[in-house]
């Protein structure tokens, strides 16, 4: 092990199965990308171990789902608090296996948290109504109830908040869940583990089991037991357990891929237009579902906007390794993921695009790609097609509202989108004409607990966060009381 912690026994490495820590045999190596070096070995699921923790939580589902929202509500907050009360510690964890800035890896603590102090007070909101009556002889009422076991997939760019955002409201809506986290990131997803059982958290409420996708992930989406499949991750992989959760008819929440617009009109503050830009495009190393992935400039503004933003790059980004002091961008998660961003960029510059800062790997290691900023790119190019997930800044010129918006909504996916302009009518009309399920005016960071994250299109499906994230995890359940006199 080389992080230093202040409680190394936030450091697991076995399956957690019905409250037990569990060592197998087949560990999975988990690296820091920073340095290639061993962070852990982690013990693998096996097939019988995943139905394990499918039996386990449907046997805590008959107690949890009982228990009384105010109860599920205090072992959240306890939950919540004793994760803050770790934060540095576990920031150290992600930094060591994620590779983002320690500062980010805070950041992402803290956000991951909001879920579970947010859900915590929703918990003792999850109201029916009583519906008028067709005739007086009756009442209608509704109830919502929790919709069963939750099997959780969950991707490696935000280890730790990903699983909250799913965990939480499943908790607090009274379901059980059995998570399989990313197998570049399970040491994130075992710390919460650690500290939910610290919490109070009864066994077999959350269970954690890490491993080979192709083993776990069939088991989860074949069994009757699970009732629904909250996912995080590629659209591809999205559409396949959309199919395999077709055979047992699961509910489903789908938080799949994004290809971000990020349009500066001519009337734009062009210097909170880059410091949006910057935090949208170059935070986590461009490596999240809502960073932006294509910037279109009005070709008024074209040089100058460019301009501006290469001299912020230059000089306000450093690459390096997440732990040191000064550093602004870790590197890629591996080096699969930098020879996409490679294969992007030079496909794109052969199409004609023009490298204006960036452009190449770093001296500093094998994952790390430098923050690049593109011009003269077309939203043909790969670079604009595709999810790029690297730090890569690709700048497309337009002319009018109608053609920007065109472009922007050409794609077959739409989570996030962001725009900057000064006048009011226009926010108004773009922000309607965007095909995203979710808008960013004058801001570049738009996602936090007490907000509907979630996308349109192929982007997916369901809300998490906010009043509405709850409803991914209830079901509405319909009384007629009849022969009333
Ligand atoms: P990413 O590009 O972020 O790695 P993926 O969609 O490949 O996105 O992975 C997201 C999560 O889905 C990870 O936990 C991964 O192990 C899991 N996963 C990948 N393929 C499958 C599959 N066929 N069945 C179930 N889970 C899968």
């Amino acid at each position: 092990m080389n992080i230093t912690l202040n409680d190394t026994s936030l450091l697991k490495t076995d399956l957690y199965i019905n409250g037990q820590w569990l060592n197998r045999d087949i560990k999975l190596a988990v690296t820091n990308p920073a340095n290639a070096s061993l962070v852990a070995e982690v013990s693998t699921a096996s097939k019988e171990d995943t139905l394990d923790a499918i039996a386990a939580a449907s046997e805590a589902l008959k107690s949890w789902s009982q228990t009384t929202a105010k109860q599920r509500s205090a072992l959240l907050k306890k939950w919540f608090q004793l994760i803050m009360g770790n934060q540095d510690d576990l920031a150290s964890i992600l930094t060591a296996e994620q590779g983002k800035v320690i500062a980010e890896a805070k950041g992402e603590i803290a956000y991951g948290a909001s879920y579970i102090e947010w859900f915590a007070e929703e918990a003792k909101r999850i109201n029916g109504d009583v519906i008028p009556q067709p005739s007086n002889d009756r009442r209608i009422i509704t109830i919502k109830q929790p919709v069963g076991v939750v099997a959780c997939i969950t991707p490696w760019n935000f280890p730790n908040a990903m699983l909250t955002r799913k965990i939480a409201p499943a908790l607090a809506a009274g379901c059980t869940v059995v998570c399989k986290p990313a197998s570049e990131t399970p040491l994130s997803a075992l710390a919460l583990a650690e500290l939910a059982e610290r919490a109070g958290i009864p066994a077999g409420v959350i269970n954690l089991v890490v491993g080979k996708a192709s083993i776990i992930g069939p088991v989860l989406t074949a069994s009757s037991e699970v009732r629904k499949l909250s996912f995080t991750g590629s659209t591809q992989v999205g559409k396949l357990l959309l199919e395999e959760c077709a055979a047992t008819v699961k509910k489903v929440s789908m938080e799949l891929g994004g290809n971000a617009p990020f349009i500066i009109f001519d009337d734009a503050d062009l210097d909170a237009a880059v410091t949006g830009l910057m935090a949208s495009k170059y935070r986590n190393a461009g490596q999240t579902c809502v960073c932006t992935n294509r910037v279109f400039v009005h070709q008024s503004i074209y040089q100058s906007f460019s301009e501006k933003l290469v001299a912020a790059v230059e000089q306000n980004l450093t690459l390096g390794d997440g732990t040191t002091e000064g550093v602004t961008t870790g590197p890629l998660i591996n080096k699969g993921a930098v020879s996409i961003v490679v294969d992007l960029v030079e496909k794109s510059v052969a199409k004609g695009a023009k490298i204006a800062t960036g452009g190449s790997v770093s001296e500093l290691g094998d994952c790390f790609y430098k923050p690049t900023v593109l011009t003269a790119v077309t939203n043909d190019m790969p670079i604009a097609t595709d999810e790029i997930f690297g730090p890569v800044a690709a700048l497309i010129p337009f002319e009018s509202d109608q053609q920007v918006i065109d472009m922007a909504n050409d794609t077959k996916v739409g989570l996030a989108a962001y725009f900057y302009t000064g006048d009011i009518s226009r926010i108004w009309r773009v922000s309607e004409q965007l095909e995203y399920g979710m808008i960013g005016v004058n801001e570049g960071i738009i996602s936090n607990e007490m907000a509907p994250f979630g996308g349109v299109k192929e982007s997916g499906m369901g809300r998490e966060g906010s009043k509405y994230g709850l409803d991914d995890y209830l079901e509405l359940k319909y009384i007629c009381m009849g022969g009333l006199k």
